[in-house]
């Protein structure tokens, strides 16, 4: 199949690769051309526009960082990119409504859409281990699972698009207010001379724990948090989209304002590239510890 991918960046290129590997001819496109550059030595062409890219091909999948970038290779770059009779799939975190948006105007153009966003991160996204979810109808699904396939081995129809967008935002939310709810025990606990090590032990065998506790909890206890594979800028973009999918089926929202102020405290603070657990810095800011009592 001739497969057009837009976006190389820390999820798009490993997935590029996995198109690659599944034996696909393969087109990429990325703003920044150093980031699709090694790409080539593996066998991609490297289009010097979107619009060359998805002209190469019949399907083309985004892994964007947004909706404005989305909007801005599709619709607004130049040359025009030529949507007719092409297939887009589009695979980044957007809310239901940026998504059946955009099924809306890539129909106008001739063009076809289905939304694939993905659970995982850059090792998974390597390793064709992502959990694919999938809003489109059933034959759009049958006839693209296989491409999809290349990302995750079983990819998971949810309903029409929107639906998957919206399983997407419930996950990542989790990600977050279990992120926050874990600092902010480890928070109380370190701030109280007590060994984090006991704490963890008692977690660990409860109903309580989750596997993502012990992923970040070296982070926070060092705090250190490195290059993020998912950075806080993207859990912040994500959680600010629930937000607004919440209000519309009028769930209360305060639980979730708190958890995106303090993800903004946490880019205040010099953390958007870090990975997440930088939220860590703004439960338990340094200098605050009593030491017991
Ligand atoms: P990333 O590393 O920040 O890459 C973002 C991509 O979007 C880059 O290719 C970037 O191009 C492009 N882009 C941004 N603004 C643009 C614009 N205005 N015009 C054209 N291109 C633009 O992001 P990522 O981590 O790969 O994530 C991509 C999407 O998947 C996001 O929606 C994210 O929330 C979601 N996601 C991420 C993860 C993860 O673990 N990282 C996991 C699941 C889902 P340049 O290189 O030129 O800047």
């Amino acid at each position: 199949m001739k497969v057009a991918f837009i976006g190389t960046g820390r999820m798009g290129r490993p997935m590029a690769e996995r198109v690659l590997a599944g034996g696909h001819e393969l087109t990429v496109y990325n703003r920044n051309r150093e980031k699709a550059e090694p790409l080539s030595s593996l066998g991609a062409e490297i289009a010097s526009s979107a619009a060359d890219a998805i002209g190469a091909a019949e399907c083309v999948i985004l892994m964007l960082a947004d909706g404005a970038a989305i909007k801005e290779v599709l619709f607004r770059g130049s040359p025009k990119v030529d949507l007719t009779g092409r297939t887009v799939i589009q695979m980044g975190t957007i809310s239901p409504s940026e998504s059946m948006d955009f099924q809306r105007e890539v129909g106008k153009r001739g063009g076809d859409y289905l939304e694939a966003p993905v659970l995982g991160s850059t090792p998974e996204a390597s390793a064709g281990k992502l959990l694919v979810m999938v809003g489109a109808s059933k034959p759009q699904f049958d006839k693209w699972s296989n491409l999809l396939e290349c990302f995750g081995s079983e990819p998971l129809l949810i309903g029409e698009v929107g639906k998957a967008a919206a399983v997407k935002l419930a996950l990542n939310q989790l990600i977050a207010s279990l992120t926050v709810g874990f600092a902010s025990s480890v928070g109380l606990v370190q701030n109280l001379g007590i060994e984090p090590g006991l704490f963890m032990k008692i977690l660990r065998r409860s109903a309580l724990y989750a596997p993502i506790f012990d992923k970040k909890l070296e982070h926070m206890l060092d705090r250190d948090y490195g290059i993020g594979n998912f950075p806080t800028k993207h859990l912040f973009k994500d959680v600010a989209l629930f937000h607004t999918a919440a209000q519309r089926v009028n769930l209360e929202s305060v639980a979730v304002e708190a958890i995106q102020r303090l993800l903004e405290i946490t880019l205040e603070q010099g953390y958007a590239e870090a990975d997440y657990s930088a939220l860590f810095e703004a439960v338990c800011p340094l200098g605050q510890q009593t030491g017991g009592s």
